[in-house]
């Protein structure tokens, strides 16, 4: 779709000529001002109080060095971010992704959803997300605590509870979490709720751990809902193999569907007969080994090399939960083919513009990532909740508000959908629904 708006094409050219070469920044903040199109013409006082030309700047980038030492006493030198991107309805909030492909432009995209997302869990929290191209992959445990705790000695300075409050994302997980805690109550000599996905015994949340791939699948099943439909009796793929694809596997299987099909960066497993979680989960989250290993134990099912191929299995519901730009156009029309009916975005924006113009324009049910995996960072704000006030709520307490905020996100993105024209499209629905918030707070509170 290109811009009918002068003024939104003309902001979209200088973001693009203002930070060259980031292009998942250029995809995000695209999709957005495409969606606010009606949005502006409604409300003028957007462009005139400066409100869009901000939204797409950053309040603050902070990036730095972060050297450590290898097991064989090498000195490694990586890169860290923090992008804080806008702090208008509360401090920012988003995760932290360990992965060799970050750079300046994968965080930025990162957070500049962000705004939107936590906007749309009605909680107050502003947008924000950092990481490194630091891979733990294949490190050891020594390695990675060394690593985090030289990347929190630099970022302990940005951050605290009332300031930004990172989380886990790619690469960082309960173990990361730990050890970055620890370094910033060291560093700080306080021990707060500065991190969110904190292990249970020193102030983490029930249900976090799940909150992402279960807000996912409570997400799907509203939307299924409002067409008389549901996960039961359904064949699902979920891509990826990691902390969302394992609970969006887990609560698929208790709402009645069929999960077939699991992937990591290196291929895929297919499993006729339904995942068997518990081996995945052994495999994944305890041995930290590769998806083909499940072969092991389960000959009959199949292994394929790569990570597109996924795809082309025939699904009623696809789940992707890996990575950016992970279904393209092709894909996206293989889908379709196969009678796919809905899409759901566990992963951060795993769909290409084309394929999302795809997915609509065949009547797929689509669930945008904003709304659809904004259950990670809810619950990451029940966390913080939890910490104020010095108490901790029961699994089935978080999750019963977990699926009341995942249910509330659905209602809002598709209401704001129909009211500007644009029923049963959530990508607009959800942009429209998530920015308005956040351009009201900073109308209200003046140019700053
Ligand atoms: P994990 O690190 O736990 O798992 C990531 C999974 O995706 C792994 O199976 C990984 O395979 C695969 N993957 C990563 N990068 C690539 C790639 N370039 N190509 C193919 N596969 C890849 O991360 P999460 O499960 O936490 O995050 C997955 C997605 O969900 C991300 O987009 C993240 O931003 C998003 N998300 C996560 C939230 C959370 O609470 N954790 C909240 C909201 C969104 P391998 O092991 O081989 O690298």
């Amino acid at each position: 779709m290109n811009f009918t708006n002068k003024y939104l094409s003309e902001l979209m050219e200088r973001v693009i000529a203002r930070n060259p070469g980031e292009k998942e920044f250029h995809q995000a903040v695209r999709e957005v001002l495409e969606s606010l199109e009606p949005v502006v013409e409604k409300h003028p006082e957007y462009v005139e109080k400066g409100v869009l030309e901000s939204i797409v700047e950053p309040e603050r980038i902070i990036k730095f060095r972060v050297p450590w030492v290898d097991d064989s006493g090498t000195v490694r030198v990586n890169r860290g971010f923090r992008v804080q991107f806008n702090s208008a309805i509360g401090p920012y909030k988003g995760g932290l992704r360990f992965h060799p492909s970050v750079y300046e432009g994968i965080i930025k995209f990162l957070g500049f959803e962000q705004i939107f997302k936590n906007s749309l869990t009605g909680l107050p929290i502003g947008g924000g997300k950092g990481g490194s191209d630091f891979d733990p992959k294949g490190k050891s445990d020594m390695e990675v605590m060394r690593f985090c705790q030289s990347f929190m000695t630099e970022l302990a300075k940005h951050i605290g509870s009332y300031t930004d409050i990172p989380a886990g994302d790619i690469g960082v997980g309960g173990r990361e979490i730990g050890y970055l805690f620890g370094q910033y109550k060291r560093i700080i000599n306080k021990f707060s709720g500065v991190l969110t996905g904190k292990g249970l015994e020193y102030g983490g949340s029930l249900a976090r751990t799940e909150a992402t791939g279960f807000g996912l699948c409570y997400f799907t099943d509203a939307m299924l809902r409002a067409h008389n439909d549901s996960f039961v009796g359904k064949t699902i793929v979920v891509s990826g193999s990691g902390n969302v694809a394992i609970y969006a596997t887990q609560k698929a299987t208790e709402l009645g569907g069929k999960v077939v099909a699991l992937s990591d960066s290196n291929g895929y497993i297919y499993d006729k007969n339904g995942v068997d979680l518990a081996l995945v989960k052994q495999l994944k989250e305890v041995e930290r080994k590769r998806i083909k290993e499940y072969l092991n134990v389960h000959p009959e099912a199949e292994y394929h090399e790569g990570c597109k191929g996924i795809w082309t299995i025939k699904c009623d519901i696809a789940l992707p939960c890996a990575t950016q730009n992970e279904i393209d156009k092709e894909s996206a029309d293989i889908l379709v083919a196969n009678g796919c009916k809905a899409v759901a975005e566990g992963a951060n924006m795993p769909s290409t513009p084309e394929a999302i113009e795809t997915f609509l324009a065949n009547g797929i049910l689509f669930g945008p990532a904003k709304a659809a995996n904004a259950g990670g960072v809810a619950t990451s704000a029940l966390e913080m909740s939890q910490n104020s006030i010095r108490g901790s709520w029961t699994f089935e307490e978080v999750d019963a508000r977990l699926k009341e905020i995942m249910e509330n996100i659905y209602a809002n993105a598709s209401s704001a959908a129909e009211e500007y024209g644009l029923k049963g499209n959530l990508v607009a629905g959800a942009n429209i629904a998530g920015f308005i918030k956040v351009a009201n707070a900073m109308l209200e509170q003046g140019i700053v």
